[in-house]
């Protein structure tokens, strides 16, 4: 007999249908001799909803009251799913985040979980009893309910599996698992079987939607077997696990497009020590997220750096960047928001001379030209026109062979 922790994100309980069908996978479990926590999003789009909401009543926002409103989605849906549960004979408990024993900092909108104490939730399982807990949600060191950030209930349901000792956490889904690309873009994606935690956090960290990374991060510092899958087909999805030894490695995992990029430019930067610091330094400041760098070979004492940070801070990037840029005499800042990013990911690439080779020959005989190149031990990202990210991605797929099994 084993414990699952089985999330269910907003679509999969979007309406009274949807929770009688997750109801109804839970009795299967169940009849099958296996034990069921389950951690539930707000519906649909609630969490969009209440926002908005906030939005029309409110220009300051305080955190504390907001974190009270959003909330409020995930309490909604454990109560309607323990009462959709009761219909069917199943005993069954609802438990908001701090009731579940979750303490979290008190960073309101994007709280970090501190401790997992799920006494109650033991408890529960043990008296034959389904525990319905709220997503994304905990109690901050100050009392004051927190929310844990946009996705946040696939981390909420895999620090839980943990602090339960659950034998895997299930991670339902709109989409039935872990593409090998984005089948919207390339039809011959395939849904992956079994992936290892590091090549997973590499894909989240590039561009992969689902699951979020902190999730994923949570998972493997943990060591919780996940299992991302469908609740809509309830068919087999991906396992992430840790890399077996004999675990056959991969050359190459996925192609991740992205296209939440942009890039900004500053050219003729004196190139002494201290330049590059007091740029990312004040760019941290602002919290700017900055992802690819690039520096050339400088000329005349001066030189050009690049790099790219998501598209919705590239305001704050290109006001802080001119400001720094005049203040040394450097020349013109420039913004380009029409990027993409194209990652290739796989574990047995570190051991195997020539994927990036095969990479640029690619992107190359498609007539796409690199603009910047990063890599890690595991992985390689070019930024190429956003025009060409769809073509960049088919192409890679191809010739990776990522259509075979
Ligand atoms: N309902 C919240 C959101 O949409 C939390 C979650 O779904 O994970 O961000
Ligand atoms: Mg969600």
């Amino acid at each position: 007999m084993a414990l699952f922790v089985q999330k269910f994100g907003g679509t999969s309980v979007a309406d009274a249908t949807r929770m009688r069908e997750v109801a109804n996978q839970v009795k299967h479990t169940r009849a099958r001799g296996d034990d069921v926590v389950l951690v539930v999003s707000a519906m649909g789009k609630e969490t969009d909803q209440l926002l908005r909401l906030a939005d029309e009543v409110s220009h300051t926002q305080p955190g504390r009251e907001m974190d009270m409103l959003i909330t409020a989605g995930e309490r909604k849906s454990i109560a309607l799913m323990c009462m959709a549960l009761h219909d069917m004979g199943i005993p069954a408990d609802s438990f908001t985040g701090s009731q579940a024993g979750f303490l979290t900092d008190t960073n309101h909108r994007n709280a970090k979980i501190l401790e997992v104490n799920p006494y109650r939730i033991r408890e529960t399982v043990d008296a034959g009893r389904v525990a319905v807990v709220a997503g994304a949600q905990g109690v901050s060191t100050d009392n004051n309910v927190t929310f844990l950030g946009r996705g946040g209930s696939d981390t909420t349901a895999v620090a839980l599996a943990h602090g339960l000792g659950a034998d895997a956490c299930e991670l339902f889904t709109d989409v039935s698992g872990v593409f090998t690309t984005d089948p919207r873009v390339c039809p011959t994606a395939r849904k992956i079987p079994r992936i290892s935690f590091d090549e997973l956090l590499e894909m989240t960290a590039v561009g992969c939607p689902k699951p979020v990374m902190r999730s994923v991060e949570v998972a493997r510092a943990y060591q919780v077997p996940l299992h991302v899958r469908s609740a809509f087909t309830w068919e087999p999805g991906t396992w992430v696990v840790e890399q077996e030894p004999d675990m056959e490695k991969a050359i190459i995992s996925a192609v991740v497009p992205d296209t939440s990029q942009a890039k900004v430019t500053v050219v003729h930067v004196p190139d002494k020590p201290g330049v590059a610091a007091n740029l990312f330094r004040l760019l941290a400041n602002d919290n700017v997220n900055v992802d690819m760098i690039v520096q050339n070979v400088s000329e005349a004492g001066h030189t050009d750096i690049s790099f790219t940070v998501p598209r919705e801070q590239l305001a704050t990037s290109d006001e802080v960047t001119s400001r720094y840029a005049s203040e040394i005499g450097a020349d013109t800042v420039s913004t380009d928001d029409s990027i993409g990013r194209v990652s290739v990911v796989g574990a047995g690439m570190a051991s195997n001379p020539g994927v990036a080779a095969t990479m640029f020959e690619t992107l190359s005989n498609n007539g796409i030209n690199i603009e910047m190149i990063s890599t890690s031990a595991i992985r390689i990202s070019c930024v190429v026109a956003e025009a060409q990210i769809d073509a960049a991605t088919v192409a890679l797929h191809d010739a990776f062979e990522l259509d075979r099994g």
